[in-house]
């Protein structure tokens, strides 16, 4: 038996059987069940005769000869043995997925060009990347995707994935899935907040997981240790998956036990409570945990695995609408799309330019996305704003704005908005009030809250993406992951920076990253004077046990001093030190 060892992000115990699932290179790759392996390789025969049509077209178009020569170079590539046969080869002698046998050539090949002297023969790579882009774009129009193929895997089983974005893991069944692993991530890693509203024990930041893990391999993850074991005793296996059965049993009765209700501090502080949902499914279980109404929903996984403009208006406004009544009467808030070019793109590639299609493009949470995207993007925000004017006919609907850097963002954001509305009411369907805010998650917009306070319904501090932004720390990247620290003296400064600039313009203030729910942090922040959070539903029952065993008076005075300390050890030493002394936190 082998161990490898990471962070735990997800409590509890699951063992399966080993799927793997990897993204590197924008290229999935996971294993395929034995009787699928004929139909991925049709698959690679169906993307050939496609792309063979698409040539022979292409070359009948062009009037000159030598661009001619170009595709007929491309055209005898699409037949070489060295190419797709090869590919064919790799699909049934290591049981993966097309689009990954056709990496692993291009990859060979493209080494094999690079060593090539010639500099001619060497820029021939070039070609070779076309004809592969192209194939992978013909890959995927009526043939089976991820979703598909992994829906075909034998339950009980274990994903094993070099990252896992939310998208992603939105679309799978995780009936199947005991736990997953990660190569990359911490515990604020997106996924990791998933799984654990999923209930998934999960272990990320272990490298190399998907080089040391052999498809099909038993193991099983420990969620709560960080560990996971390659191999282990049958009877451990036996004993894990008892256990399993017994947890799923008390989730399902868990979902039943309605807490709601007004929460107050031990010394009669008011605090709210709403939770973070991913899934349009997972409202009622946020519900059932005590949450007092939506404060997050993460609209982008709509988009998921599907082009943008397949999302129409029409369904958007019935999964808002059927957010409301599942909450009613509590409110409902939708970020408008927090997505990236690659996101959108993963589900739009299809309809790109063919010279384009299948080059990789560089990630940058920093660049192209959230609100800077969608306003680029103005349809496709006017349509989701169109939805959301119309569902706010039924209930209490806010709508925020992700990523916001300053408040020309958001003017133009509300203009959208209004035009959505005038579009609305030309067409006489009924619409209703929303309230506009906007999330605080780039430094600029912390420091300029007071500007965007003026202009805004209410603010969020979306501390995932404060903290990583502040702190030039990417929460995916395990190598600087330890640097992402919620405690860190600058990200307090700036959480009481925009509390002051709230207050001031006398706006709602709400805390919905993932660092509220930790207990000891979220004890501090009440110290500090906020009073609304919304988190991940699985952190909600134990948030509220602690808001009733506090007293906010009491840590108005921690909060004050831990904010004149110089490190995050100091500030967590004098937490952990303060709140023991107190005797609260004591039974979490
Ligand atoms: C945040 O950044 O804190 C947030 C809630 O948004 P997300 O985690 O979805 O980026
Ligand atoms: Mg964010």
């Amino acid at each position: 038996m082998q161990r490898l060892s990471g962070i735990g992000v997800s409590g509890g115990v699951g063992a399966g059987r080993a799927v793997l699932l990897i993204q590197r290179a924008q290229v999935l790759r996971f294993s395929v069940a034995a009787s699928r392996i004929h139909a991925e390789i049709a698959r690679l025969d169906h993307a050939r005769r496609r792309s063979a049509e698409q040539l022979d077209r292409i070359q009948l178009k062009l009037p000159e000869r030598d661009l001619g020569a170009l595709f007929e170079a491309q055209r005898l590539m699409l037949d070489d043995p060295m190419l797709l046969p090869r590919a064919a080869a790799i699909v049934s002698d290591e049981r993966v997925n097309a689009e990954w046998a056709l990496q692993r050539v291009f990859d060979h090949l493209g080494a094999i060009f690079d060593g090539v002297e010639d500099p001619y023969l060497r820029e021939r790579k070039g070609d070779l990347a076309d004809v592969v882009g192209r194939l992978r774009m013909n890959l995927t129009p009526g043939g089976a995707g991820f979703r598909d193929v992994l829906g075909e895997c034998e339950a009980p089983c274990v994903l094993v994935a070099d990252e896992l974005p939310p998208s992603i893991a939105a679309q799978l069944d995780w009936n199947k899935f005991e736990a997953f692993v990660t190569d990359a991530g911490s515990r604020t890693y997106h996924t990791a907040i998933l799984a654990r509203s999923l209930h998934v024990p999960a272990v990320v930041g272990l490298h190399d997981a998907t080089a040391r893990i052999v498809p099909g391999t038993m193991i099983l993850v420990d969620g709560d240790e960080g560990v996971v074991s390659i191999e282990p005793l049958p009877e451990v296996v036996r004993d894990v998956a008892a256990a399993s059965v017994r947890r799923r049993a008390r989730d399902l009765e868990s979902h039943d036990r309605s807490e709601a209700g007004r929460l107050h501090t031990s010394d009669g502080r008011s605090i709210r409570v709403e939770a973070n949902v991913d899934l349009l499914g997972d409202a009622a279980f946020a519900m059932s945990q005590g949450a007092e109404g939506i404060g997050l929903f993460r609209s982008e996984l709509l988009l998921a695995g599907r082009p943008a403009d397949e999302l129409t208006e029409d369904m958007q406004y019935e999964v808002y609408r059927k957010l409301l009544e599942d909450v009613r009467p509590a409110p409902v808030t939708v970020r408008t799309f927090d997505i990236d070019e690659d996101q959108l793109a993963s589900g739009e590639h299809r309809r790109e330019s063919l010279w384009t299609a299948g080059y990789e493009v560089p990630r940058s949470r920093l660049g192209l996305r959230s609100i800077r995207l969608t306003l680029r993007r103005r349809e496709l925000l006017r349509t989701q704003l169109r939805a959301l004017v119309r569902a706010a006919a039924h209930g209490d609907l806010r709508v925020m704005f992700p990523f916001v850097s300053g408040i020309e963002e958001l003017r133009e954001a509300r203009s959208v908005l209004a035009e959505a509305r005038d579009e609305i009411q030309a067409r006489g369907t009924p619409s209703g009030p929303l309230q506009v805010g906007v999330m605080i998650e780039v430094p600029s917009a912390a420091f300029t809250a007071d500007v965007l306070a003026a202009e805004s319904d209410f603010l969020t501090i979306g501390t995932n993406d404060l903290i990583q932004c502040c702190l030039a720390v990417d929460r995916t990247d395990e190598r600087v992951s330890h640097l992402y620290e919620p405690l860190h003296p600058a990200i307090l400064r700036l959480i009481r920076h925009i509390r002051r600039a709230a207050a001031a313009r006398k706006v709602p203030l709400s805390v919905c990253g993932e660092m509220a729910s930790d207990p000891a942090v979220l004890a501090l922040l009440i110290g500090m004077g906020l009073t609304q959070f919304s988190m991940t539903p699985a952190a909600i029952p134990v948030a509220r046990q602690v808001i009733q065993d506090i007293d906010a008076r009491e840590l108005r005075t921690v909060a004050a001093r831990a904010l004149k300390l110089d490190t995050a050890p100091e500030i967590e030493q004098f937490l952990a030190d303060a709140l023991t002394k107190r005797r609260m936190l004591e039974r979490h």
